[in-house]
C-alpha cells in the first residue's frame, strides 16, 4: 500500500492500482502515454482517500507519445457501474496519466485539462497523478492553487 499525505489529506493507493501503474510506465521510446480516472473512497469525516480501482485506455480514446484524449465512454460507465455496485461509496477521484520523464511535471494542457475537470465537480477534492519513470507526482487544488507532491 502506497500511502500519500500531507497536512490536507492522504490517500492510499491499492497495491493493485500501484502494480499497474508500475506496468505501464512510460520506457520505451515509442510508448505512447497511457492513462485514466481514478475510482475510490473517501471517510465520510475526515480527509481519507483511497484509490481502488482505475481505468486504462480504451478503444475510442485517442494518444501519442506526448498527449491523449479521454474521450472513449467506457470510462464513465465503469465510474458508474462501481458507484451503483458499491451502495455509492467508490467515487470519481480525479485522472492518471503517464509522461516520458523520469520525474514527472505537469504540461501547460495537463494544468489546463485540470482546472475544466475541477469546474465540473467544484464539490469535491479532485487528484490529478502523473507516473514517471522514477517518481510520481500528485497535483491538487488548494482553493485555486494548484499543489503538488512527488510520491
Ligand atoms: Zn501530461
Amino acid at each position: 500500500m502506497v500511502v500519500v499525505d500531507n497536512i490536507n489529506f492522504s490517500i492510499k493507493i491499492s497495491p493493485k492500482v500501484n502494480e499497474l501503474w508500475w506496468s505501464y510506465r512510460q520506457v520505451k521510446a515509442k510508448d505512447c502515454e497511457v492513462f485514466g480516472v481514478l475510482i475510490g473512497n473517501k471517510n465520510l469525516n475526515e480527509e481519507n482517500y483511497s484509490v481502488l480501482e482505475v481505468t486504462v485506455p480504451q478503444h475510442d480514446d485517442l494518444c501519442s507519445r506526448t498527449s491523449f484524449k479521454l474521450r472513449d465512454p467506457e470510462h464513465q460507465r465503469r465510474v458508474d457501474y462501481l458507484h451503483k455496485n458499491s451502495g455509492g461509496e467508490l467515487i470519481y477521484l480525479g485522472t492518471w496519466h503517464t509522461h516520458p520523464e523520469k520525474i514527472p511535471l505537469a504540461s501547460n494542457i495537463d494544468v489546463q485539462d485540470w482546472k475544466e475537470c475541477r469546474l465540473r465537480n467544484i464539490e469535491r477534492q479532485l487528484f490529478f497523478i502523473i507516473i514517471g519513470t522514477e517518481k510520481n507526482a500528485l497535483y491538487y487544488f488548494e482553493n485555486e492553487n494548484l499543489q503538488h507532491q512527488e510520491f
